[in-house]
């Protein structure tokens, strides 16, 4: 495959540039809708057994690393930030430390984040040893990967610490990891423990809720996956059995996009999440004060009206979705078996949410034989998707961003 402009130096420059200077100096709407009472109106509830009181819009802040933003969005209500280890390289949490602690915001809010660990993608499951881009998936590593998140977070304890990106019952139930989970939160290290899944959500939540250590799953569910109505049954599973329910990836669909966008009505598909009240708490990236707006404005009355219920049926039958339903078939239609997903995730990374340095981390991590690597070496791309996602034009935007391995 012939490619691209920029070096890697050069992308990791420009990226991290761009990313972080999305935080610096937004400046506050211009007749914005908060009130003084913003604070009242967004409707709460509560989060499995955990018995947390949480409003249904929470801040996923993956993408932000703006203090403005995490003050406002504390200061309009918001009460529960969700961050992971490997976000912005780290910087999410930093950000997000720096912020709460120099404000003294910390008994303000309720704190999530993620611990990410090596996995065998042949065999579905964590790697415990061998050659790896990650940690490997051993108790050491946690510990030493949690200590990391605190010191960055600046704070003794999280409230939620959840097992990053399962997609198996395998990984919900790895012996090495539920045991550090546990032990972390008998050291008054997280209050409560969970799995996070955007790939096979309702095998995942399902074994969540019955391998009887967990509190609360956090599953993506958008009008745009086709598995919607498995993962709803799997959440209502989760809500009998108390086990508190939040939820990404609600807008269905990405936000900016090179390619055309299918006409997806994203405050319909928030609703339609939202209405789903076996859900705790949504949790939305977000970078800009307009979508910390737009969403605060969703989540107020979120009942969906005639013509938005006819916008999401008609997201739902969208075909070739800008999303990619992280279904894994295509992968057997690669020759060299590369990690399809994977690259489709780090294809939304840049494209839609303008963010090459998590895309960046998220294609570098696969190993060489399964990355973007083996595809530049390759030919011909036979790989196909069942959903219509033009895969090879997906990685040619990928190389011209800058991803590689060399
Ligand atoms: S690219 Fe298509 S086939 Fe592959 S995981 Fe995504 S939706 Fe499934
Ligand atoms: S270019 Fe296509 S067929 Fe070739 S390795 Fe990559 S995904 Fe597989």
């Amino acid at each position: 495959m012939g490619r691209r402009g920029i070096n890697r130096r050069q992308f990791i420059g420009k990226t991290a540039a761009g990313v972080f200077s999305a935080g610096l100096g937004i400046p506050l709407l211009k007749g914005n809708s908060f009130s003084q009472n913003a604070a009242e109106e967004i409707p709460t509830r509560t989060l499995g057994r955990t018995n947390l009181q949480i409003p249904i819009l929470s801040f996923g802040v993956m993408n932000s690393d703006s203090p403005d933003l995490i003050r406002k969005a504390i200061d309009i209500g918001i009460k529960h930030l969700d961050t992971a280890s490997a976000y912005l390289r780290g910087n999410s949490e930093m950000s997000i430390g720096k912020t709460l602690d120099e404000d003294k915001l910390r008994d303000k809010v309720y704190l999530a984040t993620k611990m990410r660990f090596a996995r065998d993608n042949d065999k579905n499951t964590f790697l415990e040893s061998g050659p790896a881009r990650e940690p490997l998936a051993t108790k050491e590593n946690f510990q030493k990967q949690l200590e990391t998140s605190l010191q960055r977070l600046r704070t003794d304890h999280v409230d939620i610490l959840y097992l990053h990106s399962c997609y198996s019952s395998e990984m919900v139930t790895y012996e090495p990891m539920m045991e550090a989970l546990v032990n972390a939160k008998k050291e008054g290290k997280t209050r409560f423990i969970g799995t996070s899944t955007h790939s096979n959500e309702p095998e995942v939540i399902r074994a969540t809720v019955d391998a009887g250590i967990y509190d609360v799953v956090l599953t993506a569910q958008s009008v745009t996956l086709d598995k919607k109505e498995d993962i709803k049954k799997a959440i209502a599973y989760a809500a009998s059995k108390d086990i508190g329910v939040v939820a990404m990836k609600t807008h269905g669909g990405v936000r900016r996009n090179r390619e055309a966008d299918p006409g997806i009505d994203h405050k319909s598909a928030f609703k339609w999440v939202l209405s789903d009240e076996n859900i705790c708490t949504t949790i939305p990236g977000m970078t800009t004060f307009e979508q910390l707006d737009f969403n605060f404005n969703v989540v107020k009355n979120y009942a969906l009206t005639a013509s938005e219920e006819m916008a999401v049926r008609q997201a739902s039958s969208i075909q070739n979705p800008l999303y990619c339903q992280n279904c894994r078939s295509c992968i057997s239609s690669c020759p060299k078996g590369v990690e399809i997903p994977s690259l489709m995730r780090a294809y939304m990374y840049a494209e839609g949410y303008g963010n090459l340095l998590q895309a960046e981390m998220t294609a570098e991590v696969l190993p060489e034989e399964k990355g973007l690597k083996t595809c530049e070496e390759c030919s011909t791309c036979s790989a196909s998707c069942q959903y219509g996602i033009k895969i090879y034009e997906r990685l040619q935007a990928l190389f011209a961003q800058g991803l590689t391995r060399t």
